[in-house]
C-alpha cells in the first residue's frame, strides 16, 4: 500500500522509474507531510466538490484531496510521471490524471465532462515558472469554478494578494482583486520541497467574486489602463499612463484631475475605484 507521507516511499518509487527532476517543469516535490492535509483542508472539498489539480507530481496533494473529494482530475504536462502517478494513487478510484499542458487543456470542457454539475474548486501546488500567467488564464476565463487554493513563492503570494493602493500591490494584484477575494493562508519554508528551491512559498486562496468588486464600462481598457500605470513603478501615474497608453500629458492630466487623482500619484496608491474611473473617463471621452 503507498504511504505518501514517507518521504522514503516517494523516493523509491520516483528512483524504481528513473525519475529525474526537471528546473525547468518546476518540479519541487512536497515533502513536509503537513502541507498536503492543510491545503486539502483549506481548499475546501468534500464529497460534493470536484477538483482540478495542476501538477500532481508523484501524487502527495493528489492522494489527500481523493480522500476528501468527489473526485480529483490532475492535469499532469510530464509523460514520465505518469506511470509514478498509476502507483503511488491506484488505491484510489475517483482520481483521474490528464498528461496534458495546463496552459493550453480546454478546462472548461473539462469541467463540463468531468464533474456531473458538482461544484468545482482548484487546488495546486505550482510550477513556479507559470505562476501568474496560469493564475491570470484561470481568472480570466471565468471558469465555473468557486475558488483557486495554490502554492506559490512568497514573494509572488504577498503580491498577488496585497490590496491595491498599499505599497506591496502591484498589476497582478489589481487584476487578482477584479475577479477573486484573495486570502494568504499559510506560508511554507524551502525544506519541505525535494530539492529545496532558493525562496519559501506561500499558501493563498482565491475566492472567486460573482461579479466584480468595481464597475467599469470597458474592461479590456480597465486591464490597459492598470498595465499600463504599473509598467514604470517609479514614475507617477501621469507619466506611465501618458507613455503607457501613448497619451498627451496634458491630456491624461485632466483625466487624473477629473477622477479626483492627484498629478503626483503613484500606480501602487491607486485602489480599485480610482483604476475605474480613470477608465470610465477615457472610455467616454473616446465615446463623445
Ligand atoms: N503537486 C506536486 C507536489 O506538490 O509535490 C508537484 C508540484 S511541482 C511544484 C509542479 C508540477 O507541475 C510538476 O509535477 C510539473 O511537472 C508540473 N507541470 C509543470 N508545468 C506544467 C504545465 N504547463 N501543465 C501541467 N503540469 C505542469
Amino acid at each position: 500500500m503507498s504511504n505518501l507521507t514517507d518521504i522514503s516511499y516517494v523516493k523509491a518509487v520516483l528512483s524504481k522509474n528513473g525519475f529525474s527532476f526537471s528546473k525547468a517543469l518546476g518540479q519541487n516535490f512536497l515533502i513536509n507531510p503537513s502541507v498536503c492535509p492543510k491545503m486539502a483542508e483549506l481548499c475546501g472539498c468534500n464529497d460534493n466538490i470536484g477538483v482540478i489539480e495542476i501538477g500532481p507530481g508523484a501524487g502527495v496533494l493528489t492522494n489527500e484531496l481523493a480522500k476528501k473529494a468527489y473526485k480529483v482530475v490532475a492535469i499532469e504536462l510530464d509523460k514520465r510521471l505518469l506511470p509514478v502517478l498509476e502507483e503511488t494513487l491506484a488505491e484510489h478510484d475517483n482520481v483521474k490524471v490528464i498528461n496534458a499542458d495546463a496552459m493550453k487543456l480546454d478546462i472548461r470542457k473539462l469541467i463540463t465532462e468531468e464533474f456531473n454539475g458538482h461544484q468545482v474548486v482548484i487546488c495546486a501546488n505550482l510550477p513556479y515558472y507559470i505562476t501568474s500567467p496560469i493564475i491570470m488564464r484561470l481568472l480570466e476565463e471565468r471558469l465555473p469554478v468557486e475558488s483557486l487554493t495554490v502554492m506559490v513563492q512568497k514573494e509572488a503570494a504577498e503580491r498577488i494578494c496585497a490590496e491595491p493602493g498599499t505599497r506591496e500591490s502591484g498589476a497582478i494584484s489589481a487584476a487578482v482583486n477584479y475577479y477573486s477575494h484573495p486570502e494568504l493562508l499559510f506560508k511554507v519554508s524551502k525544506g519541505s520541497f525535494l530539492p529545496a528551491p532558493k525562496v519559501d512559498s506561500a499558501v493563498i486562496k482565491l475566492n472567486i467574486l460573482k461579479k466584480p468588486p468595481v464597475a467599469t464600462d470597458d474592461e479590456k481598457l480597465f486591464f490597459r489602463v492598470v498595465k499600463a500605470a504599473f509598467s514604470q513603478r517609479r514614475k507617477t501615474v501621469l507619466n506611465s499612463l501618458s507613455s503607457g497608453l501613448s497619451l498627451p500629458k496634458a491630456y491624461v492630466s485632466e483625466v487624473l484631475e477629473n477622477a479626483g487623482i492627484k498629478q503626483t500619484a503613484r500606480a501602487e496608491e491607486l485602489k480599485m475605484q480610482e483604476f475605474a474611473a480613470i477608465t470610465n473617463i477615457l472610455k467616454n471621452n473616446r465615446a463623445e
